[in-house]
């Protein structure tokens, strides 16, 4: 088995690009298209296919580490590459209290699909890429000596690089393109693959993201790529933070467009685009593309 082909898996790509009809863009004269990232694969949606795929074959077979919070979408993406393509998988996650309790449901799903699981306290978690912490935590997770360790959120160079095809699918169809950004992997190689404006909105509190992006594209290609900017006004008071009127503007965004709208991410990334097309930021004529980066969560592992 080729336990590194993620192409096996039939991933739907490119992804589709719609357009859709909102009378908040059009009156304006700008379109709006949903780049639908989220049905690239069922249970690897998004943005972490793209991030993962070149990491996968990179690592070809061999068991796979990462980290995340425990919610990381990241991590479940993970946990399902090892399942359906046959490789082991560690997940060193955020917060020791949560060790002694019921998982919840996206962690759950983790370990349904074999992910053995390690919590940690936050201090740790915050040190894990020093290499004598990291070297600490890969014993206590029981990490095989071959284990390829991927960073937290799955951002790295060959994320970076995997993500620059989703600018290049894009090229041509729109002038802006628009994510929300963690770790800002998914934003460093889309700028780097579409020839006009890639707009990152961040999810977290903090104005540390452009330094990061930088890092990751030098990281990735030896120096900045692209043209793109972030506009850090849309985070909400952070990450998983919301308000009553950034769910309202979700469920009210979902019914018009009959989509069920992700929460953490691309909810946050969609009202900076209502918010920017009302303050005038786009000229009349340009089409701006939202990467649907994600689906909702999942409910429960019986469900699927
Ligand atoms: C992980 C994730 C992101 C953030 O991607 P980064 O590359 O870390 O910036 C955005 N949207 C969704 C739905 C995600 O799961």
């Amino acid at each position: 088995m080729n336990a590194h082909d993620l192409d096996r898996l039939r991933p739907r790509l490119p992804s589709p690009l719609e357009v859709v009809e909102d009378e908040r863009f059009t009156r304006l004269g700008l379109a709006l298209l949903l780049k639908r990232d989220d049905l690239i694969h069922p249970d690897l949606p998004g943005n972490k296919w793209r991030k993962l795929s070149l990491n996968l074959r990179a690592a070809a077979g061999r068991p796979v580490l990462s980290f995340g919070g425990a919610y990381s979408n990241h991590l479940r993406a993970t946990a399902a590459a090892g399942r359906l393509l046959g490789f082991r998988t560690l997940g060193v996650v955020r917060g020791e209290e949560l060790a002694g309790r019921p998982l919840n449901p996206s962690l759950a799903r983790c370990a349904a699909d074999g992910m053995r699981l390690l919590f940690v306290d936050r201090a740790t978690y915050r040190a894990k890429h020093e290499p004598a912490v990291l070297a600490g935590l890969l014993r206590q997770a029981g990490a095989p000596e071959d284990v390829y360790v991927v960073p937290e959120g799955g951002s790295n160079a060959l994320a970076v690089e995997g993500c620059t095809e989703l600018g290049r699918e894009l090229a041509g169809q729109a002038d802006v393109a628009a994510v929300a950004c963690g770790t800002g992997g998914t934003l460093a190689g889309l700028a780097a693959g579409f020839p006009g404006l890639a707009l990152g909105v961040p999810v977290l509190k903090g104005g540390f993201l452009g330094e990061e992006v930088r890092a990751l594209q030098t990281a990735a290609f030896g120096g900045p790529r692209g043209d793109w900017r972030l506009d850090e006004r849309f985070h909400c008071g952070g990450y998983a933070r919301t308000t009553p009127a950034l769910d309202a503007f979700a469920e009210d965004f979902g019914a018009r467009h009959e989509l069920a709208i992700e929460r953490l991410y691309v909810a946050k990334m969609l009202w900076g685009l209502v918010a920017l097309a009302e303050e005038g930021a786009f000229a009349p004529g340009t089409r701006i593309a939202a990467v649907v980066t994600g689906a909702p969560e999942p409910q429960a592992v019986s469900s699927r």
